[in-house]
């Protein structure tokens, strides 16, 4: 199985780190309730899961043998809506980890405004361990087991690391199956041929190129006068890359796993991408064209550039390097890329900081607009999937930037006072059931 690590989360913030996940996710809310004037109950509300399942998952091995795997999904908040969240198949997967991504998809969904709640869920294996045929059947006793709280006005689950459209597709049949009825509403990031968004592969980076966009103009920064460096040439960054360098902005310096390139003339991005699609593991390793030059990852990282884009792992930007950051923007397309410390120190130097919680989002807005599409059995043309794209992460940053500016607080805590003030809202107006 073609192991994909396309989702629409705040995912890897917390794999290979030994910090609880669900403390850090309270620790955040907490730092956001001084900036809030949201009530003590309401906020005892927001610091829990609305509903968290574990689920055993037992399967037989291709060789007859029986083994029980444990998997989880959690429904973190549903007041603005039906929970969404993607599915993980990771050995790092635990109940706390589930937990905390369930509650960063509440806020993420508020922020760009749209009707979701949050949730996520996950199963603990190493999915290199299995033969596609085992995944397939992990991922059909999952979904019996999980078939009960899951469903298109209920909860939605997406592609998250190590799951893609193929799980997907093997979740929308099992139900299907199970309830006797067509259901492709029930997941999103599902093969177009069952009901999935054109245009949602590119939504993520399409996203990025947006928010980039926005800043720039509102730091009176024209585009096509701009240097950016891309860290990660994977889905969110080459798609990023490639509409920036379409909007007039120069790529002067591109990163993946084999290591960094700057070009001070800029990369053309369609020419890069046409090289990468034949190159040996699709690595940016060999290219070569008159100009340009080898650097190390961390050299990409602390380029004089205008624009820095992280779109590759988490915990890239941090107190090592920080100091040695000359962008006057980072927006970061990866989750988690920048570290607590390592924002401290860009908040002194003035680097303005577009927060993955919105910058990335244009892959879970996307993600709305198929089960919009699967609700009214309609499909829509992948020009209306941009442009609608368009005008809600457009409408998402300048509301996050006006309530920086209003409150004098970074974007990345305003996106999360914003989301945050939106679930406290949802909750208020509802009012409390008994
Ligand atoms: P991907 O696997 O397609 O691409 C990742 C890229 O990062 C690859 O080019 C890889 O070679 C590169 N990379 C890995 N280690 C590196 C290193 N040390 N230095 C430089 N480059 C390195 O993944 P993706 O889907 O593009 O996701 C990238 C990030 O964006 C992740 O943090 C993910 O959580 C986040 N994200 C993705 C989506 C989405 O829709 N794909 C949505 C929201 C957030």
């Amino acid at each position: 199985m073609a192991l994909d690590r396309m989702t629409e989360t705040m995912q890897d913030r917390s794999l290979g780190t030994k910090i609880n996940p669900f403390q850090m996710m309270l620790q955040q809310l907490d730092l956001a309730r001084e900036h809030t004037n949201i009530p003590g109950g309401i906020w005892e509300i927001l610091r829990r899961p609305e509903r968290a399942l574990e689920v055993s998952v037992p399967i037989t091995r291709d060789d007859g043998e029986v083994e029980v795997l444990t998997g989880y999904r959690v429904q973190y908040n549903s007041a603005r809506g039906p929970c969404k969240g993607g599915i993980r198949y990771h050995p790092g997967v635990t109940f706390d980890e589930v937990k905390a991504l369930a509650g960063w998809m509440t806020w993420k969904c508020a922020v760009v405004n749209i009707p979701y709640g949050g949730s996520k869920g996950g199963i603990a294996c190493d999915p290199t361990r299995f033969s596609e045929r085992e995944i397939e059947r992990i991922t059909r006793c999952y979904t019996a087991r999980v078939l009960p709280i899951i469903g298109p006005k209920r909860d939605i689950p997406a592609p998250d690391v190590n799951t893609n459209a193929s799980v997907m597709n093997w979740i929308v049949d099992t139900a299907t199956v199970l309830q006797g009825e067509a259901v492709p509403g029930i997941v999103t990031g599902k093969s177009i041929e069952l009901g999935g968004a054109l245009g949602r592969r590119e939504a993520t980076g399409r996203g990025v190129m947006f928010t980039t966009i926005g800043v720039l103009q509102r730091l009176d920064i024209d585009i096509t006068q701009a240097r950016i460096a891309v860290q990660g040439f994977g889905n969110v960054g080459s798609v990023a890359a490639r509409l920036l360098s379409k909007q007039g902005g120069k790529v002067v310096g591109l990163s993946d796993v084999s290591g960094g390139y700057y070009r001070p003339d800029g990369f053309d991005i369609d020419d890069v991408l046409r090289y990468v699609e034949t190159s040996p593991g699709h690595l940016l390793a060999g290219y070569s064209v008159p100009g340009m030059e080898e650097i190390t990852n961390d050299e990409l990282l602390t380029l004089d550039v205008d624009v820095l884009i992280p779109a590759a792992l988490e915990a890239q930007i941090t107190s090592r390097n920080a100091a040695e950051v000359k962008a006057k923007v980072i927006v970061e397309g990866a989750n988690g890329p920048t570290t607590p410390e390592a924002d401290l120190i860009l908040a002194e130097k003035g680097t303005v900081i577009v927060p993955d919680i919105l910058a990335n989002a244009g892959g879970v807005v996307c993600s709305y607009f198929e089960w919009v599409q699967n609700l009214q059995y309609l499909a829509w043309e992948e020009k209306e999937t941009n442009q609608r794209l368009g005008r809600i992460m457009q409408r998402a940053l300048a509301e996050v930037w006006d309530l920086s500016h209003k409150r004098q607080i970074s974007l990345r805590l305003a996106a999360f006072v914003l989301g945050v003030e939106r679930v406290a809202q949802a909750i208020s107006l509802r009012g409390v059931f008994l």
